[in-house]
Parts: C-alpha cells; structure tokens; sequence
C-alpha cells in the first residue's frame, strides 16, 4: 500500500512540477513577447441577427512563440492575471486594435466598432480611463469605436469606486459590454446598478443540445428582460443553425460563433470587412 501511494504521490508531483515550470517558463519570457510583437490580435465577427450584418468583431489575443507556436489565452491569461502581467499586456492589446481601427478608417471600411477584453485586475488600476483615453485620442477615434467587455464575476464585491470607474468609463463614450452574463456570479438585482449598455449571454445558455428547457427558458427571460432595459443581447458559442433560429426566436440582437466564423487574423478580417462595403 505503501509503494502504491508513493507512485501516486510521485505523479502529481511531477505534474506539479511540469506546471510550475510552465509557469515559470512563461513568466520568462513575456517581456520579450511584449518587446518582440509576439501578441496578436484575432478577431471574431458579430453579426446583427434582423439583416445578418456585419456589426462589430472581439479581439482576441494570442500569443504567437517563436517556438512553442501560436498559444492560446488559457494557456497564459490566468497566469497574467495571478503576476500582473495582464495589464501591461491589455494595454497592448488595446492600443493594436485602435491602430487596426484607424488603418480601416484609412482603406474606408465599413465603421463597426471592435470589443476589447478588461479584466478584473484592470478595472483595479487607478490609471484605466487615461490609458483607454490616450490609446483612442492617438489614433483619432471615438470611444465608441472601442466596446469594453468586462466579465460578470469582475463586478461582483467590488468596490462602489470601481463601479464608478466603469460609470466614468460609458460617460466618456466608450460602450460597455458585460461579459459571460448568467455564469452564475450575478443577481438580476445587479443589473439595476450597472454602468452597461449590452449584455452578452454566457456560452452555456446556447452551447450543446444539452441546453436543458430550462436553461433555454431562463435565457429567453434574460433576452426579454435585456429589452426591457434597453440593453442589446449578444450571444457568444452560436455554433449551429438550431440555436441560431432559437436565439432569433427569443428576440436576441446580436451572435458570434464558430457557426459563423473563428477568429482570425486581422488580415483576413479585412476581406470580411472588404465584402460589406461593396454589398
Ligand atoms: P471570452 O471573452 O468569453 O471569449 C470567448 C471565447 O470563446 C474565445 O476563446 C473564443 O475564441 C471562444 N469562442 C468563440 N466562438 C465560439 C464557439 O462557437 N464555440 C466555442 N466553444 N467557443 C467559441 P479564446 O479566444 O480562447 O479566449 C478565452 C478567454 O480568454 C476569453 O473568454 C477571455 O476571457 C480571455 N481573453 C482573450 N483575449 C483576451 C485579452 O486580450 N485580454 C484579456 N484580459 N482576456 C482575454
Ligand atoms: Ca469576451
Ligand atoms: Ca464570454
Ligand atoms: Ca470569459
């Protein structure tokens, strides 16, 4: 027995240790990634359900390792989040999609406004309005060109000053975008105090035929109640025809998905954008 619990005990250690390397071997080298151009931007349409247009894409990042290959946020966001890091790498996430956003003002595209991921840890900088400010006043844009996602949990014990920065934040101009909405953090009763403007409905609202009648029941409530209000309704993980027509059903505004496209580089973007400008 004692041999058994010895081979068990050495597995997860190993696994501990595999990880805490891992950590340790991103924690190395996200400066250089920074410094090196080794975040991209991808980006995912969203499209307006009533006329299927084009309405507006998330940047997502990824991190493109001269020799791990192209890594994707799970595998270094939650580590960001625990060192810190995630605001110096935000930052640089926001200022390369205003830059994107000018280049396609520039080629005369289609103006739809590209939503940028904040996390918790950003709200928490004292700094986050004159960031947000100077990345959109150096490129000449309107804030409203910027949507800001921010996730459910980041509001819940938080601080009323933190509140007030997001409130600050929407009287600025920039249009904020609550994010992963009904992931289980949030009481309805939140909703009344919320600097938002959109809603976007968490992925397991939508996601697999599993989606029980009840939770298609509290998504169709959520959707009615977003109206009543006057929030817009986007929802994210749209990856079939079914759920499409559902969310359509329900009165829903907006959708993204693998059903209509994955990120993709912003060059490849532009082709989608290219399209709607001639149609
Ligand atoms: P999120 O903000 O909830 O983003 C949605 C995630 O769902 C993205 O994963 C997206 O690629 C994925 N997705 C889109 N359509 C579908 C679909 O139809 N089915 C399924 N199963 N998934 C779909 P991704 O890009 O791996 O990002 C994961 C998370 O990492 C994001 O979740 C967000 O919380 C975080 N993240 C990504 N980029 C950034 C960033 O620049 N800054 C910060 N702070 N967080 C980021
Ligand atoms: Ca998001
Ligand atoms: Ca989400
Ligand atoms: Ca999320």
């Amino acid at each position: 027995i004692k041999g058994q619990y010895g081979k068990y005990y050495a597995l997860y250690d190993d696994k501990l240790r595999s990880s805490l390397l891992h950590d340790q071997a991103i924690a190395d080298s996200m400066e250089d990634a920074l410094s090196g151009d080794q975040f991209q931007i991808y980006l995912q349409p969203k499209y307006r359900i009533i006329d299927g247009a084009l309405a507006g894409a998330e940047a997502l990042v990824r991190w493109e390792h001269p020799e791990w290959g192209v890594q994707s946020p799970a595998n270094f966001i939650p580590l960001f989040e625990k060192n810190g890091f995630i605001t110096k790498m935000d930052q640089y996430v926001w200022e390369k999609t205003c830059r994107v956003l000018q280049e396609w003002e520039d080629k005369g595209y289609p103006q739809i406004p590209v939503s940028v991921n904040v996390s918790r840890a950003d709200i928490f900088n004292a700094d986050l309005s004159c960031i947000l400010q100077r990345s959109v006043k150096k490129y000449g844009l309107h804030p409203s060109r910027l949507h800001l996602e921010i996730t459910e949990s980041a509001y819940t014990e938080t601080p009323s000053q933190i509140i007030d920065t997001v409130a600050h934040l929407r009287e600025m101009g920039f249009v904020i975008e609550m994010d992963d909405f009904g992931s289980g953090y949030s009481s309805l009763n939140m909703l009344n105090n919320l600097p938002i403007d959109i809603l976007k409905l968490d992925m397991q609202f939508i996601q697999s035929e599993t989606a029980k009648p009840v939770s298609q029941g509290i998504m169709k409530f959520i959707i009615s109640l977003a109206r009543w209000m006057h929030l817009s309704v986007v929802a994210e993980g749209v990856e079939t025809k079914e759920q499409l027509s559902r969310l359509e059903e329900a009165g829903c505004d907006y959708v993204q998905g693998y059903y209509f496209a994955k990120p993709m580089p912003c060059r490849e973007f532009e082709k989608l954008l290219a399209e709607e400008s001639v149609s």
